[in-house]
């Protein structure tokens, strides 16, 4: 894909996107600093909230949010919650909370399934199968 220009998420500044990124590289850079200071801050305070967090070091909620969603902040044990991302239940790990996880997954496969059954229809339409293969099943 070729690069494309897009503002940046959090300073809204002009930049050139490659990938999926949403932030500028000054802004992905700042977010990887403050993601370190928010890991430490939390494994010093590992019973502060989101909030707390947030008062404390003056960075954005979504940022902390974004971290306990991916993981990172999982290796320090803490307990902190935050609404699932489909329904606003409050979760402690992961994305989504069990009942909408369990739904999404469902959703995915199911939807993997009807991709797979079409590609197979397309190699059956452009002839990848011969009559031989065909007749062998
Ligand atoms: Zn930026
Ligand atoms: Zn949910």
């Amino acid at each position: 894909m070729a690069p494309t220009a897009k503002n940046c998420a959090d300073c809204g500044k002009l930049f050139l996107n490659s990938g999926t990124g949403k932030y500028c590289p000054e802004c992905t850079q700042k977010h990887e600093k403050q993601m370190d200071e928010i890991a430490s801050y939390v494994r010093d305070n590992p019973r502060s909230s989101v909030d707390e967090i947030c008062s404390a070091l003056e960075v954005k909620k979504s940022l902390v949010i974004a971290m306990l969603q991916s993981g990172r902040l999982e290796e320090i044990n803490i307990n902190i919650k935050y609404p699932c991302a489909a329904c606003g239940k409050k979760i402690s790990h992961g994305r989504y909370c069990k009942a909408c996880g369990k739904k999404i997954t469902g959703e995915i496969a199911a939807s993997l399934r009807r991709v797979r059954k079409n590609a197979e229809l397309q190699k059956i339409k452009k002839g990848v199968y011969s009559k031989d293969q065909w007749l062998d099943k």
